[in-house]
């Protein structure tokens, strides 16, 4: 999936984050910590941007979902039923010199001299007795193992501090010259070990004894609580399968190698969608039929006899329209769709949506059809239904007769066998778990299926920066060519949307008129007032800052330069530089609708 790496370009927008307040290294005056980052203050903007809009087409315009807000640590017995207390790891390796731990589909290959060495001494008198292999390909890789060879050194003498400047290693062996190796780790080049599970859930204490007992997890991704609460929400919020349960918060990973800036962190938001429906044959007893998914389906409007492909389609229609919406087109985004030996054995399909990175193509956002399995989890584990009940499903399956009944249970006895076997699973436990299933579905009861939608919000805003992010060339007032950045984001998730100056700061009236539009217009949407340098620099900086629109009050806005242009302001558009004249009065009505 990944492509070449465009480092460069990267490197720019790392620099324009941080000069420009996107982006910080978290704690970054003590030497930072890895894979987490810090949003300054349009960073900060940006995300809540994001979340707003996310949140505004996912529930706000739908009457089909509603919103949660769970908590971050949940009961650990939520984590036991949905697999990730024994199943959410990565495979990783370690570099047998240093320790530093890789993800095993995460090394590069690399090409280089082989060397092994049987040991290392200083002049001090340390010695270390082991065997160091090490691969000898970049430049890094022998001073990082000069470095890390005598940290070995002081280690092993036990010394309390200092490092031996000298350093003498021995048994020097040339066993290998390796092409595209993926044994070695890219930043050490020591020697890899074998791949090992590394269980990627970060692991806290709750109450005061801090025992093996009270092990907690910060929560690796906001889907479950949306689970563990679905009765509660059927419960409360009026609202009947099919309908959604959407969440926006943190979620924890302790990724074994974050990379890539925030596209890969190890604390991140996620802004995920439950979209519960019935199975496929409830709609065959209410309907007849379940309608065929095809190229030309019509997925305008969700309908009464769709099944999960039916609605797994229609997600990906809605989501890849929400990124048009906010500027991230269709020649910006891919797809992967999962080959059936790639999917979970209880999901039916999953598409990722891939967006155009600089370092590469890589999932924004993953669509998976996930049958009944988290709630089948958790009815499991807790002992608590999940099941709901349909009084119209038990009135059809009340006017089917013996025959029709057993016919139907017949045919998804032999479609459940079938899977099973295809995965590998016993058939007989299969038609009897159909049967029971049809039995309940004759009572009008079934545990609801899930089609759920789950984007990152960090890597969004990565991608909305990465799109927005361009370079021009100008000619100043004195006609020297400048390069300059401009971020075209767009308006309804721009940080800034409209900047405010007078045309002079030494001008009360220019001033006084530049507040009082300001004034007005803030409490609408996000502005900055500013009022130093040239104006050609302060409509630089908004460029640099993304804002969309700035409004200059100036001579004509106080009438000197005729009646008719009396409260009039310079409307300056950040995408072309055209400017144009706008009657104050008229400013809100113009912008409001573009920037929300
Ligand atoms: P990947 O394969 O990249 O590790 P994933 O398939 O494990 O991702 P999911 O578990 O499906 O990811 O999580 C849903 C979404 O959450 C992803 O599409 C991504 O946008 C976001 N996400 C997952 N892990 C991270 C992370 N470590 N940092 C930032 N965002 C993440």
């Amino acid at each position: 999936m990944s492509q070449p790496k465009e480092i460069p370009l990267m490197e720019k927008i790392v620099s324009l984050c941080k000069r420009r307040g996107f982006i910080f290294q978290s704690s970054e005056i003590y030497g930072g910590i890895n894979g987490f980052w810090d949003y300054g203050p349009l960073g900060a903007e940006l995300k809540r941007n994001l979340r707003d809009t996310w949140w505004r087409a996912m529930t706000r315009d739908r009457e089909d979902v509603v919103g949660l807000d769970a908590t971050i640590i949940m009961h650990p017995g939520i984590w036991k039923a949905s697999g990730h207390v024994d199943t959410f790891a990565d495979l990783m390796r370690e570099c047998s010199i240093t320790n530093k731990r890789v993800r095993a589909d995460h090394v590069e290959p690399q090409s280089g001299t082989v060397l092994r060495f049987s040991g290392a001494e200083s002049p001090t008198g340390w010695r270390l007795d082991r065997v160091l292999t090490v691969l000898m390909g970049k430049a890094e890789h022998i001073e990082s193992f000069r470095k890390r060879v005598r940290q070995l050194l002081v280690q092993s003498a036990g010394a309390a501090a200092g490092q031996p400047d000298a350093l003498v290693l021995h048994g020097e062996e040339k066993i290998d010259v390796v092409e595209g190796s993926v044994d070695f780790h890219p930043e050490t080049g020591g020697l890899l070990g074998a791949a090992r599970p590394f269980n990627l859930m970060l692991k806290t204490y709750v109450g005061p004894t801090a025992t093996e007992a009270d092990v907690a997890y910060l929560r690796p991704e906001t889907a479950q609580a949306i689970f563990a609460q679905f009765k509660n929400v059927v419960d409360s919020s009026r609202q009947k399968v099919p309908f959604g349960i959407c969440q926006i918060g943190k979620a924890f990973r302790n990724e074994v190698t974050p990379r890539n800036y925030t596209f890969r962190s190890r604390e991140f938001e996620q802004m995920e969608l439950e979209f519960f429906i019935p199975p496929d044959e409830v709609i065959r007893i209410l309907h007849g039929s379940v309608a065929e998914w095809s190229e030309t389906a019509d997925l305008s409007a969700p309908q009464p006899n769709w099944g999960w492909d039916m609605w797994h389609h229609y997600w990906e229609k809605e989501r890849v329209a929400y990124y048009a919406g906010i500027g991230l087109g269709a020649d910006l985004l891919d797809y992967h769709r999962q080959k059936p030996d790639e999917l979970a054995h209880y999901a039916r399909a999953c598409v990722d949506i891939l967006f155009k990175f600089p370092f590469g193509t890589e999932e924004l956002e993953g669509i998976a059809a996930r049958s009944d399995f988290d709630l089948s989890q958790h009815q499991k584990h807790s002992g608590k239904s999940q099941e709901i009940f349909d009084e119209d499903l038990r009135t059809a399956a009340g006017q089917l007769d013996d025959a029709a009944r057993t016919a139907f249970s017949a045919s998804v006895q032999d479609e459940w066998a079938a899977r099973a076997a295809k995965n590998g699973k016993p058939e007989d436990a299969a038609r009897a778990a159909a049967q029971e299933f049809c039995e309940k579905l004759f009572k009008g009861q079934y545990v609801p299926h899930v089609i759920e939608p789950s984007a990152g919000l960090d890597r969004l805003a990565l991608a909305i920066l990465a799109a927005a992010y361009h370079e021009e060339e100008k000619a100043d007032v004195n006609g020297k060519i400048e390069k300059r950045t401009v971020l075209r984001f767009h308006p309804r998730v721009a940080p800034v949307k409209v900047g405010v100056f007078p045309l002079l700061k030494n001008k009360p009236e220019l001033v006084a008129k530049a507040r009082a539009v300001y004034e007005t217009l803030k409490r609408q949407m996000h502005c900055f007032y500013d009022e130093t340098g040239n104006i050609g620099r302060r409509y630089a900086r908004q460029d640099e800052a993304g804002t969309p629109f700035c409004v200059t009050v100036d001579f004509e806005t106080l009438g000197e330069k005729g009646p008719e242009l009396l409260d009039t302001v310079t409307l300056r558009h950040r995408d072309d530089g055209r400017q144009e004249r706008v009657k104050i009065a008229d400013l809100l009505g113009l912008l409001l609708p573009q920037v929300q």
